[in-house]
């Protein structure tokens, strides 16, 4: 990873041959009127010229780095934290590769799979659940994954009926907004009241809505989750291949190949407070002090964090409202859990509410099983007893040997999780949080107009799209 970094403060890597011969033309016309040397705050303050400013070294960021580099333009990669990657971290615990943040892909992710043919990166299959845990009528039960699916894929159906229609075509969400108006507005816990369910139907499903919700199902649209299941072929079978597949060398992989092809310039610890637009050029500043400018800029950090940048001019109405709504949901917590022994490959599902609604199985080590929980915000991960207590709710006789917790929403360049719009975003969002502000471009998976919010489909999709507006206002 830090192949890609360079020092922040050798700002001369940054200059073309052409900006070198200006600016040191600059610096002669300032000796010449007698100008004392800068001071280092001064110095500071002078911006750095680019062909384009990258904001943010996530999958969005990352594309639009290659697409640009592949036109012939050096673009300059700001990334406030001291790593690229965003919200895909791959990582080592207990021994093992594991992901932080994005895991996997499907098999119709197709721009994920041009990539990957493109860089030569291999796949393989996520381990596959022996057993699963989830609701039965006097509390959880344990079934085949086979009884579970005959049990859990009629509800999905029943939820997302209409969306083959809603969503004919779902590369194109707004093809069919005759048909949306209706449904839009309507948020993940709004169709569980459409439907008339028992309780324990209800429990089967809602776990599952409030983790994607980030919290209660009232936070994410069902328009939302409804394309998902459409883009990955329209049942919920189909939508669970999404999280079946992973590349070799962990999710990064792309990314890191993506900066290798660009020879990317990315700055490390390098924040962004302010973008101002002024004369056809672009300043960045970032918390230093330090300022770029270029003829155009691309922000790719999540749609929550816009706002602790300062935009100059001010954010037109739809990302304003996106901006001030959120897109990515309030509580994203991924568990790590390394449970002692030889362990069955147990999925768990579990009511909205309840400590650790979604439980997934990871490969089993010499010390135990490892799985991934996705927790909701009734359980406090810094209590190691109350974690291992939510795993016993599927496993009672489960042992914690360790867990590692990422609490994504609380992190200060992601102040929320995954996206996943939220009720009316769909038609009051689109398509105008697609088009550039002035010389400012936006990407980023939350606004993917596809695969958005919880899929680096997005990222990169959203990236193509921004860097073709980027390069012609370069
Ligand atoms: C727990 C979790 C599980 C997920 N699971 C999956 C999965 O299984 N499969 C899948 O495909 N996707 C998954 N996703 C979603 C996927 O990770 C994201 O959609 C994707 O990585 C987002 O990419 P991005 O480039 O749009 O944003 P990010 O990855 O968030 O990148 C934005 C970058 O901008 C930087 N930044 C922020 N503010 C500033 C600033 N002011 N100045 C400079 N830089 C800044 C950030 O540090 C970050 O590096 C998951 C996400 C989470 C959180």
């Amino acid at each position: 990873m830090s192949r890609h970094a360079k020092n922040s403060s050798s700002s001369g890597r940054l200059f073309t041959r052409r900006r070198l011969i200006k600016s040191a033309g600059a610096a002669a016309a300032a000796a010449s009127v007698g100008a004392v040397a800068l001071s280092r705050a001064q110095a500071a303050q002078e911006a750095v010229p680019a062909d384009a400013i990258i904001i943010g070294a996530g999958y969005a960021g990352a594309t639009v780095a290659r697409e640009l580099a592949e036109r012939g333009l050096k673009p300059v990669v700001l990334e406030a934290r001291d790593r690229v990657g965003g919200r895909v971290w791959t990582n080592t615990w207990a021994g093992e590769e594991i992901e932080i943040g994005g895991s996997w892909l499907g098999p119709q992710q197709e721009l994920a799979h041009a990539e990957l043919s493109r860089y030569n990166i291999g796949t393989f299959q996520d381990v596959a659940a022996e057993r699963v845990v989830m609701p039965g009528n006097n509390g959880l039960v344990t079934v085949s994954p086979a009884d579970a699916a005959a049990t859990v894929d009629p509800l999905w159906e029943s939820f997302y009926e209409g969306s083959a229609q809603y969503f004919e075509r779902p590369h194109e969400p707004l093809y069919r907004s005759d048909l949306l108006a209706d449904v839009d507005p309507l948020s993940l816990q709004d169709r569980l009241d459409q439907l008339s369910l028992s309780p324990t139907e209800l429990e089967i499903l809602n776990g599952e809505t409030s983790i994607y919700s980030g919290g209660p199902s009232t936070i994410g649209s069902l328009t939302g989750m409804a394309q998902w299941i459409q883009l990955a072929g329209g049942t919920y079978q189909d939508y669970l291949t999404t999280m079946s597949l992973r590349p070799e060398g962990g999710m990064i992989a792309i990314l890191n190949a993506m900066l290798d092809e660009a020879q990317a310039n990315v700055r490390l610890n390098t924040a962004v407070t302010g973008i101002t637009e002024q004369n056809g050029k672009v300043t960045v500043t970032c918390s230093g002090g330090g300022q770029f400018t270029a003829p155009v800029v691309v922000v790719a950090v999540p749609v929550n964090t816009w706002k602790s940048i300062t935009f100059n001019p001010g954010l037109p109405t739809a990302h304003a409202r996106a901006s001030s709504e959120g897109i990515g949901v309030p509580h994203a917590t991924k568990v790590w859990l390394q449970i002692k022994g030889n362990v069955p490959a147990t999925q768990g599902m579990a009511r909205e509410g309840t400590p650790l609604p979604m439980l997934i199985p990871q490969q089993q080590t010499a010390e135990g099983r490892l799985m991934i929980g996705f927790a909701g915000p009734s359980l406090n991960v810094n209590d190691a007893s109350a974690v291992q207590d939510a795993v016993r709710t599927y496993l009672p006789n489960a042992t914690l040997v360790r867990y590692r917790a990422m609490e994504w929403a609380k992190q200060q360049y992601t102040k929320g999780g995954w996206g996943l719009r939220r009720p009316n975003q769909l038609l009051s969002l689109f398509p105008a949080i697609e088009e550039p502000h002035g010389r400012i471009v936006f990407a980023g998976a939350d606004i993917a107009r596809g695969w958005h919010g919880a899929f680096i489909e997005g990222a990169i999709e959203s990236g193509l799209r921004a860097a073709g507006q980027a390069a012609e206002l370069a």
